[in-house]
């Protein structure tokens, strides 16, 4: 019998309502013939909540601590999506990340899957049992609790869709897939029914909020189809979907997306050699990943995603001895980063002269530009960034 990975995200769960509704479909699936893995978030806005508690508690709280506490999140879904279950006649059992048998390094906060043991699961899921599992969540090989990064929960689905063999791992939120560009943003945003692993992990580092990007990595890797879907469409007319696969090379290339990211905070400042290499050694100790990271002429530059670091002020403080400034949102001088992802973007002038071009319409400074054959990002204000990424969807996307 096949195995089916589902992964419901925190808006799809937000109230037992919602729950409901999923414990619905998770059934129809069961009752389908398949056996099944459900993957869940944390309740609606709960991990926010709970980090929001925690910087009360401290500017810069100990990420261990911050584990323990955001595990919290997804390990009530995971009961209550159970109970709601049991309330149907079906038998499901839930699971911890550590109970799952995925195990990770020991980077808290952000830790990655190293390997998965899902003996636990396979056993239940072959009595004929639903199995709940807490996304996001996983076990160090010290035995200590860790959470695997924001969004994290679908990397739970795909590390458990590849350990269990499953015929397909399905992502379930409340947008049908992914589109050209954020629909809140752009109105004129176009719905992509398929796309390859490369294009939707550009997507996603450049601060896409579609799919977390270790996941879509994972599922490279491994080879695992993702289904992106929305809860409430009908489980059982076709509803529109986006299939993130291996995909034959496009004939078109070009512009496929536009992202903004807001979340950033960027480290600049004159730099001889010697002192960047101590701050790449500040950076790595503190568990900053540094992203578009720029050195030339004694100057450094670089993008740090905040979402990736939960104690920001105790790092800053620690980059900032290095005679750097680091600009977090806020600030008057805060900045935004506006990413082009595609295919062939710098075969010729056209994206870059065409991104100017827009950019300077708009009177937007662009402050630094990094580019590669698969994305343009442009870092200007950080009240820019909507304007520049209407006009650039309209320019590139719209045509
Ligand atoms: N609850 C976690 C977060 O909000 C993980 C997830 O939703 O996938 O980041
Ligand atoms: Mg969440």
């Amino acid at each position: 019998m096949s195995v089916i990975v589902q992964k419901y995200g925190g808006s799809s769960v937000a109230d037992l309502e919602r729950i409901g509704l999923v414990a619905d479909r998770v059934v129809a699936a069961k009752r389908a013939g398949h056996r099944v893995c459900v993957v869940v978030s944390a309740m609606g806005k709960t991990t926010d909540q709970l980090l929001g508690l925690a910087r009360q508690a401290s500017t810069s709280p100990p990420r261990r601590e911050l584990d323990m506490l955001l595990s919290v999140g997804e390990r009530t879904t995971m009961a209550l999506l159970a109970i709601a279950l049991h309330a149907r006649g079906e038998d499901a059992i839930s699971f911890t990340g550590s109970q799952s048998g995925i195990i990770t390094n020991d980077r808290h906060f952000d830790a990655r899957i190293i390997e998965v043991r899902p003996f636990r699961i396979e056993d239940e899921l072959s009595r004929g049992r639903i199995v709940i599992v807490a996304g996001y969540q996983g076990m160090s090989y010290r035995r200590e609790i860790t959470t695997l990064g924001r969004g994290g929960s679908d990397t739970t689905a795909v590390a458990l869709a590849a350990a269990l063999n499953a015929e397909r791992c399905e992502i379930y939120s409340d947008v049908d897939g992914v589109y050209s560009a954020d629909p809140r943003v752009v109105p004129a945003a176009r719905h992509i029914g398929t796309m390859g692993y490369e294009e939707l992990q550009e997507m996603a580092e450049s601060g896409a909020k579609v799919l977390n990007a270790e996941a879509v990595a994972f599922a490279k890797r491994e080879r695992i189809a993702i289904y992106a879907r929305r809860t409430s469409d009908p489980v059982d007319a076709e509803a529109r979907e986006t299939v993130v696969r291996a995909e034959a090379p496009r004939e078109a290339q070009g512009v496929r997306a536009v992202v903004g990211d807001a979340q950033i905070a960027w480290v600049h400042g004159a730099l001889d050699e010697g002192s960047l290499a101590a701050l790449l050694a500040t950076a790595d100790e503190a568990q900053v990943p540094l992203r578009e990271l720029r050195a030339e002429g004694g100057r450094v530059s670089a993008i740090v995603s905040l979402l990736r670091v939960p104690d920001w002020e105790r790092a800053r403080a620690r980059l900032e001895a290095h005679g750097v400034t680091c600009t977090a949102p806020g600030a008057d001088t805060s900045v935004s980063l506006v990413s082009l992802v595609g295919d062939g973007l710098t075969q010729d002038g056209r994206v870059l002269r065409g991104a100017f071009d827009e950019a300077r319409a708009a009177n937007i400074t662009v402050r630094s530009v990094t580019a590669t054959p698969f994305r343009v990002s442009m870092l200007v204000g950080a009240g820019e960034a909507d304007a520049l990424t209407r006009r650039l969807h309209a320019r590139f996307c719209e045509a």
